[in-house]
């Protein structure tokens, strides 16, 4: 391994041990179909880290309110109560 592969390696354990137990936004992104159809077809609760990711990051909230009022809408569902069911599980 050269110099600079152990720097990487190094660098790259620093920050995913900074953010744990916290997704990032893309593993948020990647997650959230499979999380909105849990929520909404199963009435399940928000897996905790990603309600925790949720609860600190605006810009992933804001997409998955409007997802959650978008997929509801389209499955037939009141959207005002798909996003009260959200609101509920998250601070
Ligand atoms: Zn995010």
């Amino acid at each position: 391994m050269s110099t600079s592969d152990s720097l990487t390696a190094a660098l790259l354990e620093q920050v995913s041990g900074r953010f744990e137990p916290w997704m990032s936004c893309d593993e948020s992104f990647e997650r959230s179909d499979g999380v909105l159809g849990d929520l909404l077809d199963r009435g399940l609760p928000l897996p905790e880290a990603f309600a925790a990711h949720l609860a600190g990051c605006g810009a992933c909230r804001d997409e998955f309110e409007t997802l959650v009022e978008l997929v509801a809408a389209d499955w037939g569902l009141d959207a005002a109560a798909a996003r009260a069911q959200l609101d509920a599980q998250l601070p």
